[in-house]
């Protein structure tokens, strides 16, 4: 079986967007993964289709009713699904290149996506929905999020992107960012490639890319480097 990924929106024409071009598109329409958004506001039970309501307690903004999003949820993940089921939150983990990795590994996810100030907190305990979010920022709703999160997963799904070697060396696969590439021309507005690169000497380029990895590393992200 194959990677299969569903997400719950109010704007299911904005998928697959970017995650349908190049080779995540590609895979996707080689059926190397699967993708499939649910409309929420199907599940809306009045003829307005209204899916928010005010929240409780007072103050701003509106929320997704924990009703009519449980519902979508079980039609969309039955129980017995062994899919993780997401709700992309500020409030949630961080995502990381590992939880990616864990992912890519598994049947699929179902991701939820908020929208307005978030949803009932019922459902997403009741739904067992883990939190994730991709950095400390809000945005208006999930969706953007969601796309973030398959597209860091989809590519890791094998054959989506070629040779798994290609990951190996990527930055945060090994604990710290990618060493500084070049190609031709050989010299671009005056400046040179690295003299190591062009040496074709294997273990000089790997050694002078494991130390410009380090420098960058400690340089822009030294909380990579604490064990
Ligand atoms: N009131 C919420 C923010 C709501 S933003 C709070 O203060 O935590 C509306 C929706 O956008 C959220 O429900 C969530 O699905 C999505 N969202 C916003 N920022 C996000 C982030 N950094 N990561 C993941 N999802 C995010």
């Amino acid at each position: 079986m194959s990677f299969r990924a569903d997400v719950i929106t109010l704007f299911p024409d904005l998928f697959p967007g970017p995650l349908g071009a190049s080779v995540l598109g590609r895979g996707l329409s080689e059926g190397l993964w699967s993708l499939n958004a649910t409309q929420l506001r199907d599940f809306a039970q009045d003829r307005h289709r209204s899916v928010d309501d005010t929240p409780a307690g007072g103050g701003a903004g509106m929320v997704l009713r924990a009703d009519i999003l449980a519902a979508a949820i079980d039609a969309t993940s039955p129980e017995g699904d062994p899919r993780p089921r997401l709700l992309m939150s500020p409030r949630g983990t961080p995502l990381t290149q590992k939880m990616a990795h864990d992912l890519a590994e598994g049947p699929g996810t179902v991701i939820v996506c908020g929208r307005f100030e978030g949803v009932d907190q019922r459902v997403i305990d009741s739904r067992t929905l883990t939190e994730v979010s991709i950095g400390d920022y809000v945005l208006a709703g999930g969706e953007a999020a969601a796309m973030v999160l398959l597209e860091a997963v989809v590519r890791l799904i094998p054959g989506v992107l070629g040779s798994a070697e290609s990951h190996a060396d990527e930055s945060f696969e090994n604990g710290l960012l990618e060493y500084p590439h070049y190609t031709r021309p050989q010299s671009f507005e005056g400046v040179d490639i690295p003299e190591v690169l062009t040496s074709g000497d294997h273990a000089r380029v790997e050694k002078w890319r494991r130390a410009e990895s380090e420098k960058l590393t400690r340089r822009r992200r030294p909380d990579l480097l604490k064990p």
